[in-house]
């Protein structure tokens, strides 16, 4: 790969990484909180769904996060871009889109066939 993608590659991994860490006070923020009296049951269950939602996205953050720290740990060792599985490089189209991909187009779909 050449210096200059895998520094292309680096600065959106930065960004996203940037992007995802600084949503989450505001995630947390929307968090509705506990109590709110005798209100009614569809409100309250609505409520929980909200929350229920938000600790989804949480998930979903945590993990996106934790692979694009993955990715700047293979940038700094000099191992990004090749697929973990098959350990061919990825496509370039691919790093361009999930620039935090561990994986090859071909051995994500093996993995996950209906995805
Ligand atoms: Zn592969």
């Amino acid at each position: 790969m050449r210096p200059a993608d895998l520094q292309r590659y680096k600065k959106r991994l930065l960004e996203k990484q940037r992007e995802v860490s600084s949503a989450k006070p505001d995630a947390q923020a929307r968090v509705p909180g506990a109590g709110g009296g005798e209100g009614d049951l569809i409100d309250q269950a609505n409520l929980d769904a909200e929350a229920e939602l938000q600790i989804r996205v949480h998930q979903t953050d945590g993990r996106l996060l934790r692979a694009i720290e993955e990715a700047l740990a293979r940038v700094r060792h000099g191992t990004y871009g090749a697929c973990d599985v098959c350990k061919q490089p990825i496509s370039k189209a691919r790093l361009e889109a999930v620039p935090w991909t561990r994986h090859c187009r071909e051995c994500k779909e093996r993995e996950h066939p209906a995805a």
